[in-house]
């Protein structure tokens, strides 16, 4: 490249940033602005498009064409020449316009006499604002490096933040994190919520596009790539090298963090005028366009990777970080690419809702949110590019839907659902203090799940029996150790205390499979759920559970415990688990500590392989509890974290229901007390179900106490047991059909 050309181009962009800096009206300044591109490149016609609304370009600046011509010229993208550089976002450069593809004469604009025709899309991160156009009486093709140049002082009118106004009264930027977009991803947590978008990591906002010292930008652009390098070594120094995923993203970040492309264009640019960071955005929107019209996934994946780079060299040359000053709205949903759990406690129940690019219902993050109840959508597509501050937001955790910037009519009907459901919130708490006792007197008590401190307040709220699951792994997997084991006796102490004497069942720590810890060497099992997890962990390295056993018979001190082992496969992992429970406390006898009042040992049956367990599992047990998340995924051998499958096999399947008519058999038939914790004991008709089959206990979300109380309560259990067993003989593959068709029988004779 001319060193001429180089230095013109940057003289431009310094008066380019005078004019930009002027205080004079939008208008003038951009009239001012196509008068100095049209000098500068010695061309008669500068003119500039901007989009009026989705699919329509309008003339919005121009020097050369007629004066009249501003603000009456319209476009459809595809249009034209200029619509068709809007439209494939690729600049159009020829020396014979007329006798180009797409040519479109506007006689209002006098551009019949220019012949030769530039024009170079107007971007910002990707999105097309409008189009840049030069023309000339003279047939000439303009040189590559003029292409280049005008692109670059595209770029800087793109940063322009008031573009918006120039498009006439009223009318939409429709180009620029404006336009509604829906987005549709997993569901990570059910529940519905309306608020405004707070950004995890914020857009970084480029002030200064303009730089006068080429070399001084360089060096800031060199010094900031070396502590990127850095940076992503060391994530890759402390990477797990089992998650692969993990792994092929950061080296993809070291590939580009190294690549000599990207710093070469990042170069040149600073060399034609921009500042360091405003070169990085050019790239990045540039990657963003390629991102748009790639067809291959992995190579949208490496894109996406390189956005993701672009953003994090931007934070180190602006010293922005996540901390930007702005507060937090009122209602705020939070959107991000991804999350840790640690980050996401640290917000706390403050959040309305969670929407990630990334994440995955397994994930630490999933977990937190679960706990938390708030609702939760991962794998939402680009939303954290899409979305900014303060943008208003509706998440529907029940479809996996995401409305940004909704249209009037979404958000009506979303608020009448959400009220719908408010009104049947509000039914529910009527009943908090009555019986889940159907119509013909089966009484079933409900319990909730919980994992926080925080969750206990929900006991007294959704009128719970008690706590019939406390998932203790959160302690433990939000922390960069092993928690001590005074800390723990403090918190399960204070669980015991909030409950104020309702039953609590502490799960033992339930890790593996999916939920890794930070400190735990990674393993590479090619199947982890049926790996070495939960009590498998427990037995194998007793060193955590007996310090976890100890934290609870001290946190007891005096009142009741129960304890349950998760994910036992066979007898005797249940009677070594309760050796050691036995051989803790009579330890705490030795060392003169207050023991439990009274202890109670269950297990949890999370596997098909128990329901045929010898007849002492059942005695030996002091209750038992089906895990139905699991038990269900290995019954069905259906993976209960894969979208695809999932869903695929009903609850109320035959199958699955007999399975649990013969625990509820067997449970009966030793007298022990049977209970069921999974997700189905919250869902109304799963539960009625369950106790028809005879189950007496069941434990679930906290907002699910009401629904399935309200549902029982309107049910002859009785009666649906005979539906239920009419269907099973009748061949069907699941009973829903049947129930739901006997519920809207009774639910209309009833009314
Ligand atoms: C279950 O498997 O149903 C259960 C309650 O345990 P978790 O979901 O924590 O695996
Ligand atoms: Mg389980």
């Amino acid at each position: 490249m001319a060193d001429s050309q180089q230095s013109d181009s940057r003289k431009l962009l310094v008066s380019l940033r005078e004019t930009l800096a002027a205080a004079s009206a939008g208008q003038e300044r951009l009239d001012r602005i196509t008068t100095l591109i049209a000098e500068s490149m010695g061309a008669e016609v500068c003119s500039i498009y901007l989009f009026r609304d989705e699919q329509t370009l309008e003339l919005c600046a121009t020097e050369g064409l007629k004066a009249e011509a501003v603000h009456e010229t319209r476009l459809r993208v595809g249009e034209g020449l200029v619509g068709r550089v809007a439209k494939r976002a690729k600049p159009i450069n020829t020396h014979d316009a007329p006798s180009e593809r797409g040519f479109r004469y506007m006689p209002e604009t006098g551009e019949e006499i220019y012949t030769s025709f530039l024009g170079v899309p107007i971007q910002r991160l990707g999105e097309t604002l409008g189009v840049l156009v030069v023309q000339s009486k003279d047939a000439r093709d303009y040189t590559s490096d003029e292409v280049y140049g005008l692109e670059v002082v595209a770029m800087v009118i793109a940063e322009m933040t008031e573009l918006g106004a120039f498009v006439g009264e009223g009318a939409a930027l429709a180009a620029l994190h404006q336009r509604p977009v829906t987005f549709k991803g997993g569901v990570g947590q059910e529940g519905a919520a309306e608020g405004q978008v707070w950004l995890h990591e914020p857009r970084v906002v480029v002030t200064n596009p303009v730089a006068d010292d080429p070399q001084e930008e360089t060096l800031r652009l060199q010094e900031a790539v070396e502590t990127l390098r850095v940076s992503v070594d060391e994530l890759l120094a402390t990477a797990q090298s089992a998650d692969k995923d993990q792994m092929q993203v950061l080296e993809a970040y070291r590939m580009f963090a190294n690549s000599k492309g990207w710093m070469r264009r990042m170069e040149e640019d600073i060399s034609r005028g921009l500042s360091a960071e405003a070169a990085v955005e050019k790239e990045q929107s540039a990657a963003r366009t390629r991102m748009a019209q790639v067809p291959d996934a992995y190579l949208r994946e490496r894109l996406h990777d390189l956005d993701d780079l672009s953003n994090r060299l931007l934070r180190i040359l602006t010293g922005q970080g996540g901390e930007t000053g702005a507060e937090m709205p009122d209602h705020p949903i939070l959107v991000a690419t991804n999350i840790g759990p640690g980050e996401l406690l640290e917000y706390g129940r403050s959040l309305r809702g969670i929407v990630l690019e990334e994440g995955s219902i397994a994930s630490h993050a999933a977990i937190v949110a679960r706990a938390l109840a708030i609702p939760l959508i991962v794998h939402a597509g680009r939303v954290a590019t899409e979305a900014l501050n303060g943008d208003h937001i509706l998440v529907d955790g029940e479809h996996g839907i995401v409305h940004l910037r909704p249209e009037e009519t979404i958000i009506g009907a979303f608020r009448d659902k959400m009220a719908m459901e408010a009104a049947q919130q509000e039914r529910y708490v009527s009943l908090r203090d009555k019986p889940a006792m159907g119509l013909c007197g089966t009484e079933v008590s409900l319990h909730m799940n919980a994992g926080l401190m925080a969750d206990l307040p929900s006991l007294e709220g959704s009128g719970a029996a008690g706590v019939g699951l406390f998932r203790t792994e959160l302690q433990f997997l939000t922390v960069s150790r092993v928690p001590r084991r005074g800390e723990l006796a403090a918190l399960y102490s204070r669980v015991l205390d909030a409950a104020k004497g309702k039953r609590v069942v502490f799960r033992t720590l339930d890790i593996g499979s999916d939920k890794v810890l930070p400190y735990m060497n990674p393993l590479d099992e090619p199947n982890p759920a049926l790996g070495w997890r939960a009590i498998r962990v427990g037995l194998d390295k007793p060193g955590v559970m007996r310090m976890q056993l100890q934290a609870l018979i001290r946190a007891a001190a005096g009142r009741k415990l129960s304890v349950m082992f998760p994910f036992i496969a066979q007898l005797q992992e249940f009677t070594d688990a309760r050796e050691i429970l036995l051989a803790e406390v009579e330890r705490e006898r030795r060392l003169g500590h207050v023991l439990p009042e009274d202890l109670e040992i269950g297990a949890m049956l999370e596997t098909p392989s128990m329901v045929f367990a010898p007849q002492q599992f059942f005695e030996m047990a002091d209750f038992i509890s089906i895990g139905g998340n699991d038990l269900k995924q290995f019954f069905y051998a259906a993976d209960r974290e894969n979208e695809r499958v999932r869903r695929r096999y009903d609850t109320l399947n035959v199958s699955f229901l007999n399975l649990i008519e013969e625990i509820v058999t067997r449970c009966a038939a030793a007298r022990t007390p049977l209970s069921f914790c999974g997700e189905d004991a919250g869902r109304p008709i799963e539960a009625v179900c369950f106790a028809a089959l005879g189950m007496r206990h069941l434990s679930m979300r906290p907002a699910s106490v009401g629904p399935v109380k309200h549902l029982i309560r309107r049910t002859d259990v009785d009666a649906l047991k005979e539906v239920i067993d009419e269907a099973r003989l009748s061949g069907a593959q699941s009973v829903r059909p049947a129930v739901l068709e006997w519920m809207t029988r009774k639910g209309k004779s009833s009314t």
